[in-house]
Order: C-alpha cells, then structure tokens, then sequence
C-alpha cells in the first residue's frame, strides 16, 4: 500500500506529479522538524521552543499528511480530475496552515493563494477561476468560521485578505492569457514555417518534374547525366532512349486527350521502375530515358524488356482496348566517352531498333 502511494499514478501529468511530490515533501519536512525539535526538547537544548510541539501543530500535521493520502486515493479514481485536485489539495493546505496557525503569525494568510498560482501551471483561464473560488470559500469559511480569526481578526484584516485573493487571480490571469497568446504565436509561426515548406517543396518538383508523367523532366535528366557522369566511381552506367511508337497516329486517331492519358500510363509504368540505382525520366514528347548506375548488361536487359512487355500488355479502353509499343535504344558509356557521345550513341540505337521494326530493344 506504502509503495503504491510513493510511485506516481501512470495518468498523473508532469506538471501535476511535481506539485504532487512539492506537497508531499513540504508535508514531510514539517513533520521532520516536529520531529527534530521533539528531540531537542527532550535534551533540554535552550533554542529549542515547547511552541513547536504544541497539540496544534500536530494536528495540523496529521490532517495535511491525511489530507494527501486521500488524494492520493482520488487521483487513482479518478484521473480526470487530476487537475483539480491538486489545485484544491493545495487550497487544503493552505486551509490547514492557516486555521491551525497562531493568528500571531504575521503573513501565513499568503499560503492561501497557493491553488491559485498552482493553477497557472494549466495556462486554463477556467482552472485558475475555480482556485480563486476554492481560495475565496475556504477563506471565508476560516475567517468567519474558526473561532481564533472570527473575533481576533479585525474585518479591515479580512478585508485585505480578499484583496490579496482577488490582485493574484488577477496577475494568474494575466500569465495564463500572455502564456497563451505567446503559444498562440508559436503555433502559427510553426504552421507558417511549414506551409513556406510545402510551397518551397511545391516550387522545386514543379521545377524538376514532369506534370503529366510526374516523372523527372528533362532539365533533371540532364543535371542526373552530369553528376553520374562525373563521379568516376561509377563503373558502370547505362542510358537507354524509350519511344512509343507511332503515337502520332493514336492522337491523330483517338485526340490529344487520350495520347497525353497513354502517356501518363507509361509514365507510371517507368515510375514503378525506379529504383536508387534506376532513374527514368521524360525527355520530352513520347520520349523518356533511363539512366542506370552500377548494373551490369544482362541486369539492364532484362528491366528493359520487362517495360518493354509491360507497356504492350497495357490496355487502353479510351483505344477500343487497343495498347501500344515502345522501342528502346541503350548504350552503356564507355571510358573516354561524354555525356553527349553517350546520348547520340543511345539515340542511334533506338533509330536502329525503329528501322528494324518497332517494339524492340537495339543496343
Ligand atoms: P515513331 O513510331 O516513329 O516514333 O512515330 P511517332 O508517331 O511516335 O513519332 P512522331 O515524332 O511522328 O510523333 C510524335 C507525336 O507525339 C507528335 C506530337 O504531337 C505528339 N506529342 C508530343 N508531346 C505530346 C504530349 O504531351 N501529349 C500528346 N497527346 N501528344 C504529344
Ligand atoms: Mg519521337
Ligand atoms: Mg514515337
């Protein structure tokens, strides 16, 4: 049970486990120093003071320790209520201080606004009005209640109370509704932070992709080229040249609106192609191009002709499920050649795989 107490319910905030354990070591270093005075006297050392042992002060202690226990018991029970018990464990405290104090002690009545500033912790204007009606009726209840402020304090006394109650509220307030607003700007400068993202982001694909293919447009292809073709530790590079064949006639058959549909088609055919080694793009017109990095000629052989088998197999119901070919020249770089050899090479190969009849692979 003892264990159970110490460790902090799962449900039980940061905020409100720190309160939590503020409360029970104040209770316990209270307790500690009846303790330590009890000893005192009882060496009968001179600074020790009898008053530190009175029944009050036990009392007192023994209800704050109770006190906790109990909500210790209700944050299990309850833990939605967490909040607002710890904002009137702390007006229970401050109740028990002060009803059990001397009125003699100048200044204890402070402790009463403890809920309340406990209550800016929650940045909820709801949560520090319900401290300051905790505070106003527990002080009410110990001013016009218990017998020791009922007649030794004066009502210009209690007054003074009440406005301390009231001036607090007011500042807690004024934190929460500035606490708030600054989170308030917070939030939007994030939201703003990324939504210049998106755009930024938004602004570079639509730079560097292909709209209808969502593919790499041809000033990436380009820029690609030239980054894998200066990088001397690729040993192995690859472009092949795609062309759908006679696509003039399906947008001369069928219109421009189904031609750019087969396009989009193809697009993602070489779309689901792409890998961190395999870089299709659209180079413009019915014209895409694949670079391959590191793989060998079988390796690219066999990703072209899956394409090449995948595209015919695609079936167009704009086309009275007619589908299309693409014939494809490759060439893999050689030492000593350029970027631009290395096109023209590609390029020559496609017109040989058109002239030998379409739907083909030439190298
Ligand atoms: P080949 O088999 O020899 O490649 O013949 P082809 O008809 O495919 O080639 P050609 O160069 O004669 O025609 C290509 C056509 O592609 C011409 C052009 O209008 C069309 N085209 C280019 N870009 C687009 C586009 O974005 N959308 C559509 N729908 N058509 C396009
Ligand atoms: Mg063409
Ligand atoms: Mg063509």
């Amino acid at each position: 049970m003892v264990r159970k107490l110490l460790i902090a319910p799962d449900h039980l905030s940061n905020w409100n486990n720190i309160m939590r354990l503020s409360y029970w070591a104040m209770s316990l270093l209270s307790l500690a120093a009846v303790f330590m005075t009890w000893l005192l006297i009882l060496s009968d050392k001179p600074y020790a003071s009898p008053a530190f042992f009175e029944k009050q002060v036990l009392i007192r202690n023994s209800l704050i320790l109770g006190t906790l226990i109990v909500a210790e018991l209700i944050y299990r029970l309850k833990s939605s209520l967490q909040d607002y018990i710890i904002i009137m464990l702390g007006s229970c405290f401050g109740a028990i201080t002060l009803a059990l104090s001397s009125t003699e002690v100048r200044g204890v009545q402070i402790v009463m606004v403890l809920p309340i500033l406990v209550s800016i912790l929650h940045f909820n204007y709801g949560k520090v009005i319900f401290a300051c009606w905790v505070t106003m009726v527990t002080y009410l209840f110990i001013m016009f209640v218990v017998p020791a402020y009922r007649y030794e304090f004066a009502l210009s006394q209690k007054a003074i109370g009440f406005s301390v109650i009231i001036i607090v509220t007011l500042i807690s307030l004024g934190i929460v509704n500035r606490g708030l607003q600054m989170m308030k700007e917070e939030k939007e400068a994030l939201r703003n932070e990324k939504k210049h993202r998106l755009q930024q982001q938004a602004v570079h694909e639509a730079a560097s992709m292909d709209a209808l293919t969502s593919l790499e447009n041809h000033k990436t292809f380009q820029e690609r080229m030239r980054l894998t073709l200066a990088d001397e530790s690729q040993s192995q590079v690859h472009l092949a040249i795609l062309d759908i064949d006679n696509f003039k006639l399906v947008n001369d058959t069928y219109g421009h609106a189904v031609g750019d549909q087969v396009l989009r088609k193809v697009g993602k055919l070489l779309r689901t192609c792409s890998k961190e080694n395999i870089f299709p793009s659209r180079y413009g017109g019915e014209e895409f191009t694949i670079i391959f990095v590191g793989l060998d000629d079988k390796a690219v052989a066999e990703c072209l002709e899956h394409i090449r088998l995948e595209t015919e197999r695609l079936s167009f119901g704009e086309m009275e499920d007619r589908n299309v070919t693409i014939s494809i020249g490759c060439h893999k770089l050689q030492a000593g050649e350029t970027r631009d050899v290395l096109f023209r090479l590609a390029d020559e190969a496609l017109y040989t795989a058109k002239r030998c009849g379409k739907n083909r692979i030439a190298w």
